[in-house]
């Protein structure tokens, strides 16, 4: 259905003889087209519909339609943007006038025996590539929520399953195949194009090619998954989140520990929940370690449930259940320092969820993986402690309520971050130091060389305006 706004998109003037025969090779879904809504924006997970129209988009099935994409960009003086898995939160793939070139049918996952090596395309999700290496005794620690591309979340260093203690999941990109901005295929890794490697594992939007294959390291999958849950009414606030950051410090490296601000659906009372998964082999393992939590966890739980079987496949449906479909998001979040009060700090935000919506927030803990030195990529803003906010809710009508509380909350809690993730973050709302500045200073020049003319969109600000400058890296809200 052709909205208003598409209507007044101007209808494509490509007339010069190479574009025409790309355009042979490769069709482009127009703004003129009945499916062009479907293209521009069916594959977007936030319902929180952005008002930006591509000239048209390219649903890729080969490299060589990448290649055209960008080619076709380059003769008309005008951007391609990128979609793999269509999650991110402010809908980074869709830009004004640039060709949007949509990976979700550009699919690949072959996995080595030999070097436990996996090659996967972006648009591959967590769920894709653990559903083929699981069975084969390996694993790959990508996004929590089951349908997140591998391309926007690696890009941006990926906060995958107990990255507390296995590490960003880029740190596994041993190597990636991309279509530069001026059309070319190549390879990057440690020993050729080594500084597109590097912009690769941290750069997140602001990357100046496009990714069209990873190569992974997996691990061992573990056969034995457990977890303890417990749920308090948000008046036992403070015993459980001291409780959770102190044992999160003691117990063994097999733990991912995260504390969340909710709503109970059933009584739509606040509570405070507690979630320890532990990825093992042996049951009794499983037990032995979450016994520490088990054993200290406070009184007046509403809910403890301890030692429960898992999986990858259950905890990717509780993520589902969390993150609904078809519901409008506003995501925020901040690295706190080491050593803030994070109980006080967080108390809001975690015990003042906009009513009637399906909001919660969230407190991770990174420790240890926050204390090691990074190996030398982009990635290099962490600390001990990640605040995120997942606003969601159903109505354009709750849009600028929510809005204003998520403001509110980062308002106050701003104060007591040294940067935030690239991936729950918005850089028309609000930017802040996502690198530290000598590594945002090498990402931003190494935008500049290998993308000069800025074809590829970059970081999406206020009014798009970034392009080959890219982002400051300080704090500073942008509306
Ligand atoms: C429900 C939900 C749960 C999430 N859970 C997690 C989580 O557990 N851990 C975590 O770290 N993050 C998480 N995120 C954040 C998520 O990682 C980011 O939003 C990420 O950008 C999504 O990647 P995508 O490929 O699906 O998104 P897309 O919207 O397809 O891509 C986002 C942007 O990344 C760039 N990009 C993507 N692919 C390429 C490519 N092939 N080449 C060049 N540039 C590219 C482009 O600028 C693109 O516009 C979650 C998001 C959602 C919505």
């Amino acid at each position: 259905m052709l909205t208003q706004q598409t209507a007044l998109v101007p209808e494509p003037k490509f007339q010069s003889p190479d574009a025409t025969s790309i355009l042979q090779e490769t069709p482009v879904i127009w703004a003129s087209s009945p499916d062009y809504e479907r293209a521009r924006v069916g594959r977007v997970f936030n319902h929180r519909r952005p008002s930006r129209y591509p000239r048209g988009v390219i649903e890729a099935t080969t490299v060589q339609d990448i290649i055209n994409g960008v080619l076709l960009a380059n003769q008309e003086g005008i951007r391609v943007s990128v979609r793999s898995g269509g999650h991110s939160w402010a809908a980074w793939s869709v830009r004004d006038d640039a060709i949007l070139i949509d990976l979700g049918k550009f699919t690949c996952i072959e996995y080595d025996e030999a070097t436990h090596i996996v090659k996967a395309s972006p648009s591959t999700t967590g769920r894709m590539l653990n559903g083929v290496l699981v069975p084969l005794g390996r694993m790959f620690g990508g996004g929590h929520c089951p349908d997140v591309g591998l391309g926007g979340f690696l890009l941006q260093g990926g906060m995958g399953w107990n990255c507390k203690n296995w590490g960003w999941a880029c740190e596994k990109v041993i190597g990636i195949d991309v279509v530069t901005a001026e059309g070319k295929a190549i390879h990057c890794d440690k020993n050729q194009n080594s500084d597109l490697y590097w912009a690769a594992r941290g750069s997140g939007p602001g990357f100046p090619a496009i990714v069209t294959a990873f190569y992974l390291e997996t691990r061992e999958s573990y056969t034995n998954m457990k977890s303890s849950t417990f749920v308090y009414p948000i008046s036992e606030y403070k015993p459980v989140m001291d409780w959770v950051q102190k044992v999160s410090l003691e117990c063994d490296s097999s733990i991912e520990a995260v504390a969340v601000g909710a709503i109970d659906p059933a009584t739509k009372a606040p509570v405070i929940i507690a979630h320890l998964v532990t990825f093992q082999n042996t049951a009794a393992a499983a037990d032995a370690s979450l016994q520490i939590f088990n054993d200290s966890h406070p009184p007046n739980c509403l809910v403890e449930r301890m030692n429960k079987d898992t999986s990858l496949a259950k905890e990717y449906s509780d993520q589902c259940g969390a993150n609904p479909e078809g519901h409008r998001y506003v995501a925020e979040n901040a690295y706190l320092q080491n050593d803030a009060d994070v109980t006080e700090v967080l108390r809001k935000a975690m015990t003042t969820l906009p009513e009637g919506s399906k909001a919660f927030s969230l407190w991770f803990s990174m420790n240890p993986t926050s204390r090691r030195p990074l190996p030398d990529m982009a990635l290099s803003m962490q600390s001990d402690h990640y605040f995120a906010l997942y606003t969601v809710w159903e109505h354009a009508a709750d849009d600028e309520r929510c809005k204003a509380w998520v403001r509110g909350i980062m308002k106050e809690v701003e104060p007591h971050a040294v940067g935030a993730y690239l991936g729950d973050s918005d850089f028309q709302v609000r930017q802040t130091r996502f690198w530290t500045d000598e590594k945002a200073e090498r990402l931003m020049a190494i935008r500049r060389q290998w993308d000069p003319q800025g074809t590829v969109c970059g970081f999406l600000d206020r009014g798009d305006q970034s392009r080959t400058k890219g982002l400051a890296n300080v704090t500073e809200w942008q509306s």
